[in-house]
């Protein structure tokens, strides 16, 4: 029997599941680079569904029609099934619910939501796409589909579910471990359960999170994410042309690259695989047999500059009222409320009479905010910002980064500098 040791997990997002063609491509990879040893795939919800899903559940949540919108998910969902010429019937785990059922109890869910609470029912619904994603794929390569949301235990914490690592770790030792001898296994990224089995999502582009709680848990071998791009780059190649490919850098390097928004990987996921010591490769879909980038426990000199771009954002600026400064208690309350409002600070300042914040904006979080500190502070705010952040910065690359850019705020510390700036849409940075 082999070993538990030697599992590989794989993760496959969006873009890997796009259509037919990409589940086709996906199927290559598998029998090519994961055969022979126990395999467990990860996949998000194919090409943009969970934004379609977010739509969805805006217009049910506010009464609107969504008829049309379900329409085009379930035939969009229905047509991929059909390229890949799988038949419901035709299923390699006979518990596995069907396509059609799956769809009909999305519908079903959408047209009885209740007035309650919000990021609660956002769960229970957007996490159909990786449920409908992972049935798909699970047949297109005759593999186990699994349901990890028995497995992958959380808190309540609505649409950012915390981890019970000890109930998660006895859960998938016991569920998943003897299963992985008798050929790969296909699961969602993204969900999770709680204790009384209701779905929760474990934060946007949360799969490559589940990827490293799963290799953390059944103490994998390594974790590939298979991308878009051909590895971690210094920079989004689709807002810098000349980018950089690492061929490898060390666990904190990326988190720290991740925590500042690098997209290509989701912040929480470096950490179980450091605790584990587990490698994480990122590879390209497109050109599989590149080398990619390994993130491991490695040493190496200083890195070239690394952009990094956050789009979305908000400047909120509180001032006191009675033009007190800014002290620890006011701070105190400040902290609080953004806490309380689930809303993440990406970088902060203050002055004697005014505490800035810059954080993704949320129009819904934002009004919560301001209800909470409209009392005490006067508030002001800016929305549709960049925040740029350059790590391992030099002369040359804050220059060519800030030309021509009217800076809202800007910090630096020894190695990264950044700094909010207005959102230049669809100007490519120089
Ligand atoms: N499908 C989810 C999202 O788009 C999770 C993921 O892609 O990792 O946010
Ligand atoms: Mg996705």
């Amino acid at each position: 029997m082999q070993e538990a040791s030697q599992l590989k997990v794989y993760k496959f997002g969006g873009a890997s599941v796009k259509d037919a063609a990409a589940i086709r491509n996906l199927s290559r990879i598998v029998r090519e680079y994961g055969a022979g040893t126990p395999l467990l795939i990860v996949v998000s919800a194919m090409g943009k569904t969970t934004n379609a899903l977010e739509e969805l559940y805006q217009l049910a949540h506010t009464g609107q029609d969504f008829g049309s919108q379900l329409a085009a998910l379930r035939t969009f969902h229905l047509e991929v099934a059909a390229a890949l010429e799988v038949a419901d019937e035709h299923t390699a785990d006979p518990h596995a619910p069907t396509l059609a059922a799956l769809l009909e109890q999305l519908g079903d869910r959408l047209a009885t939501l209740t007035p309650g609470d919000y990021d609660k029912q956002y769960d229970q619904i957007v996490s159909f796409g990786e449920l409908l994603a992972t049935l798909i794929v699970a047949r297109a390569l005759h593999a186990r589909w699994l349901d990890c949301r028995p497995l992958i235990r959380t808190d309540r914490t609505w649409r950012e579910g915390r981890i019970d690592w000890p109930t998660t770790e006895r859960a998938l030792t016991a569920e998943v471990l003897p299963l992985l001898a008798q050929g790969p296994i296909v699961t969602q990224g993204f969900v999770g359960g709680t204790a009384s089995g209701q779905t929760t999502t474990l934060g946007r582009e949360g799969s490559d999170y589940t990827a490293a709680i799963l290799a953390y848990c059944l103490g994998a071998e390594s974790v590939t994410i298979w991308k878009d791009v051909a590895g971690l780059l210094n920079a989004d190649p689709k807002f810098f042309p000349d980018t950089v490919r690492y061929p490898e850098i060390s666990y904190q390097e990326t988190i720290e690259m991740a925590y500042y928004g690098a997209s290509v990987i989701h912040p929480k996921t470096i950490k179980p695989l450091a605790v584990r010591r587990i490698p994480l490769l990122v590879k390209s879909f497109l050109d599989p047999s590149a080398e990619g980038t390994r993130i491991h426990d490695c040493r190496h000199g200083l890195l070239v500059p690394a952009f990094i771009r956050k789009d979305g954002q908000c400047l909120v600026s509180f001032e006191s009222k009675d033009l007190t400064f800014i002290s620890e208690e006011n701070l105190e309350v400040i902290f609080g409320a953004l806490a309380q409002v689930r809303l993440k600070i990406n970088l902060m300042q203050n002055s004697a009479i005014s505490f800035s914040v810059c954080t993704d904006f949320s129009a819904y979080r934002l009004e919560k905010l301001l209800a909470v500190l409209r009392e005490q502070f006067t508030i002001h705010y800016n929305t549709g910002l960049e925040l740029y952040t350059i790590k391992n910065y030099d002369a040359p690359s804050i220059q060519r980064l800030t030309e021509g850019r009217e800076l809202l705020l800007e910090q630096r510390s020894r190695q990264t500098f950044q700094f909010v700036c207005r959102g230049s849409r669809n100007k490519a940075a120089k």
